[in-house]
């Protein structure tokens, strides 16, 4: 059997039945690790010591009778954005190549009282900023489903890790998309949930109003999972809800029944690839054909996403960005204390996030903040209404996550715009907050994956499940 190629909830039930171990589990994972990553560069730190230490402890347990959690013994790769204790977390910058944090963020202490055995630290975007994982100070991820494309970005690192099996399952974070559309390129689960729905306690800040952590996954099942562990109110993090989490495996199996789904016309508008469009709308068609309501529906704030996304989301990383002067983290340059300022940031930030906080600090200065940094704020109000709308008549909405499936290594980096385009989709779920899901699709012609994204109202990610369940099941028959 090759273990790697299981999910959590395969695993999970061979490890109750004493059918393998733990310590199997994470050395498949480990060999498969050490064969493919000199192609694909999922990682930027692998603990497989610690690791192969946690498995054992694990497998103890289990000789004992002790009842595990769905998630122990199974090995995650965790985006470096993500604090861990004492194991580097770079965030794909020079400016943190040595940062060992001394504490863990709130998501891996539940992940370490589950069980789950860390296996590394995935390669990202700099600072979670790209669509990508080109601008890793540490070179670039490559799409498992062919070496020459990217996997997206920015949590590429996680997407390609579960991809080429190089994980069971992983943590990403999504600002406009870096879940989302990885999955998507990567031809596996990825969801970002309800913002508040997780603790960013430890999450390295890209844009505050905008991150939150998610889980890529081989199956929706294991996103279910995965989703309940991470999930639930923080006193450190004050934006964290304090919403009952449900059990979502429960919700799994409970059909499509008087589910009403709406299709936003503006995401099939100009510039998507056809066949993009045609596979999203055959699923659609699909689940119509098994009785589920689907209508066409407007969301006119659409086009003005892209625009209102990059002037706040610049605007919060400026301003979070400040923290990284030389004298608290990371890399340090300089002799005097200006000369160390100065040094130290030029040095240690890579092109595109110089770019954001250039950007960001003209958006909120004094004679410019009212008719940018203002006015994208409203406008982030009429883009949140247009969903609210849709949700008095919808249980959920299906969209395409990228335009097009995976592109070139290279083929974008050059012209930033054309790349910020890349997410679309999936920027607008992040303005408004709400939870939405990718799920594998289709292929293109090309054979890369294409994925499709179920978006719901905030803290219904259990309808979410419901209907990626379903999905996925008609998708793979
Ligand atoms: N591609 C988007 C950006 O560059 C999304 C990033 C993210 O979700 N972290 O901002």
């Amino acid at each position: 059997m090759e273990l790697e190629k299981l999910t959590c909830h395969e695993i999970h039930k061979l490890l109750r039945s004493n059918e393998i171990t733990s310590l199997e589990v994470t050395s498949a994972v480990i060999s498969r690790i050490e064969a493919v990553e000199p192609n694909v560069h999922a990682y930027i730190t692998t603990t497989f010591d610690e690791a192969l230490e946690q498995a054992t402890i694990v497998d103890k347990e289990l000789g004992c009778g002790k009842k595990l959690s769905p998630l122990a013994g199974i090995p995650i790769a965790i985006k470096d954005n993500m604090c861990t204790r004492g194991i580097k977390t770079t965030c794909g910058s020079k400016i943190l190549h040595n940062f060992i944090p001394p504490y863990d963020a709130f998501v891996i202490q539940r992940l370490k009282e589950a069980g789950a055995i860390i296996i590394g630290k995935t390669n990202m975007d700099e600072f979670a900023m790209g669509s990508s994982t080109e601008n890793s100070y540490f070179g670039p991820t490559r799409n498992p489903w062919n070496l020459d494309y990217v996997p997206g970005g920015t949590s590429g690192g996680s997407a390609a890790a579960v991809s080429a099996d190089e994980t069971i399952v992983a943590l990403g974070s999504d600002t406009g998309g870096s879940i989302r559309q990885p999955a998507s390129f990567c031809g596996v689960v990825g969801l970002k949930p309800t913002y508040g729905r997780v603790s960013r306690y430890g999450l390295i800040a890209h844009a505050s109003s905008f991150d939150q952590i998610g889980v890529l996954t081989k199956d929706v099942t294991d996103a279910a999972l995965l989703m309940k562990v991470i999930s639930g109110y923080d006193l450190a993090d004050s934006t964290s809800v304090k919403i009952d989490v449900p059990d979502y495996s429960n919700y799994l199996e409970e059909g499509l029944k008087d589910i009403k789904i709406g299709v936003p016309t503006e995401y099939f508008a100009e510039g998507i690839d056809p066949e993009v469009k045609s596979t999203i709308l055959q699923a659609v068609d699909l689940i119509s054909e098994i009785g589920v309501r689907c209508d066409d529906v407007s969301m006119p704030y659409t086009e003005y996403a892209i625009p209102c996304y990059y002037i706040l989301v610049t605007s919060e990383a400026s301003s979070n960005l400040a923290r990284y002067d030389g004298v608290q983290y990371g890399y340090r340059a300089g002799s005097s204390l200006l000369d160390m300022y100065k040094k130290t940031r030029e040095e240690g930030f890579g092109g595109e996030v110089k770019r954001r906080i250039m950007l960001g600090t003209y958006a909120l200065s004094a004679g410019y903040y009212d008719a940018y940094y203002l006015k994208a704020q409203k406008v982030r109000t009429l883009i949140k209404q247009d969903f609210d709308n849709a949700f008095e008549k919808y249980d959920a909405l299906i969209t395409p996550v990228s335009p097009f499936p995976a592109f070139k290594i290279g083929e974008k980096i050059n012209d930033p715009l054309q790349m910020y385009l890349a997410d679309i989709y999936t920027v607008t779920i992040n303005l408004a907050g709400v939870p939405a899901i990718s799920i594998p699709c289709r292929f293109s012609k090309d054979g890369l994956p294409i994925g499709l994204q179920i978006i719901c109202k905030p803290f219904d990610e259990q309808m979410l499940f419901k209907i990626a369940f379903a999905l996925e099941k008609i998708l793979t028959e």
